[in-house]
């Protein structure tokens, strides 16, 4: 069994790796030879703390596994992040425990990396302005995965509180794309993508900001209850999602399915567009709205490569087990 611990896992992964592993798993899943198994969170009445696992089985390329974690808020006066998690995978054909891979960047890694496979294959091939709405943990991978999709000339942002924005201007430095802090308003006039990545009870963009022909990758709703978007903005998108039964359940969908102006039929998962089962965005005015909702088969699939990359490098740590 290989053990890779989180400090090694930055330098061993690129970001084209992680496309390609879940871009691959989505067209997995899609295809009907990849599945996630029911989700198991927990609020396990100690430290405050949620707890559960992701699991599920991708049969073309053998990964099964789980990613077991959650969120401990007490961590940070501790030095550690809320959010813990780690990867197991397993051999296929044994069962035997193949590896335990650290699970935080990761994460970080998949959801960045899922957002961008929206935009590859769902935004205008024109689109200049790239739009952020939210500058937590989560964003800055966001950016950085998202930008090199299109020949973006700018980027606007937006959060609750403008100074955390600098983060994201940091990002934006590094790849050379001017930055600028707008307004929700200013936000959708410009943009021709849009990253929403916050934790939100409530909508934060509505419809009427939102511009024809925009893609909107919306990352940050994984529970009941969360929301970022306007139901009504969902409605009018051609909607696209990683896992249909997460959409309808915990993911941006929710809340227009619940209200019935979104119907289960009306969304499609990505892994089609991908396998070319579904032409995707059909018109330069059209919106197009990816919720992504976070399976276990992406944690899968990029901890797989990184133990392959591991392996190589001489990185993995091999135990008798
Ligand atoms: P974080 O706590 O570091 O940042 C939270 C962000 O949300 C900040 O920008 C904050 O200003 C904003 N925010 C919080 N409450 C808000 C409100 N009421 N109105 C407007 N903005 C508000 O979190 P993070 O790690 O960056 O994660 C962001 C979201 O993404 C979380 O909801 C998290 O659960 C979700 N997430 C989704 C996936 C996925 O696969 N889809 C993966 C990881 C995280």
């Amino acid at each position: 069994m290989f053990i890779v611990p989180e400090k090694e896992i930055a330098a061993l992964v690129t970001r084209k790796d992680n496309f390609d592993a879940v871009e691959q798993v989505f067209a997995s899943m899609a295809g009907g030879s990849a599945y996630n198994f029911p989700v198991i969170r927990e609020a396990i009445g100690h430290a405050d703390a949620l707890y559960g696992f992701k699991s599920g089985f991708d049969r073309a390329a053998l990964n099964l596994g789980l990613k077991s974690g959650g969120y401990w808020p007490g961590n940070a006066e501790k030095g550690l992040t809320n959010h813990q998690s780690t990867v197991f995978l397993f051999d296929a054909d044994t069962g035997k425990c193949r590896a335990v891979v650290g699970g935080n960047l990761l994460t970080a890694l998949r959801t960045a990396a899922a957002a961008a496979v929206s935009v590859a294959h769902l935004a205008r091939k024109d689109s200049k302005v790239l739009g952020m709405i939210g500058a937590g943990h989560q964003a800055t991978f966001q950016l950085q995965a998202v930008a090199e999709q299109r020949n973006f000339e700018k980027v606007v942002a937006w959060n609750r509180t403008s100074e955390k924005l600098a983060s994201l201007q940091n990002v934006a430095d590094d790849l050379g794309l001017p930055f600028e802090s707008v307004s929700l308003d200013e936000l959708g006039a410009q943009a021709d993508v849009i990253v929403t990545i916050v934790s939100s009870q409530a909508a934060i963009l509505n419809d009427a900001q939102v511009k024809p022909g925009t893609h909107i990758a919306c990352m940050g709703t994984d529970t009941k209850g969360k929301q970022e978007v306007d139901a009504n903005l969902v409605a009018r998108a051609t909607v696209f999602t990683d896992e249909i039964a997460q959409s309808i359940s915990i993911g941006e969908a929710q809340h227009a399915i619940a209200d019935g102006s979104l119907k289960q039929a009306d969304i499609s998962e990505i892994g089609a567009v991908i396998n070319g089962d579904h032409p995707g965005r059909t018109s330069d005015d059209e919106v197009t709205l990816f919720d992504g909702t976070g399976v276990g088969l992406q944690d899968l699939a990029v901890a797989s490569k990184v133990v392959d990359l591991a392996i190589e490098k001489g990185i993995a740590i091999e135990v008798d087990f």
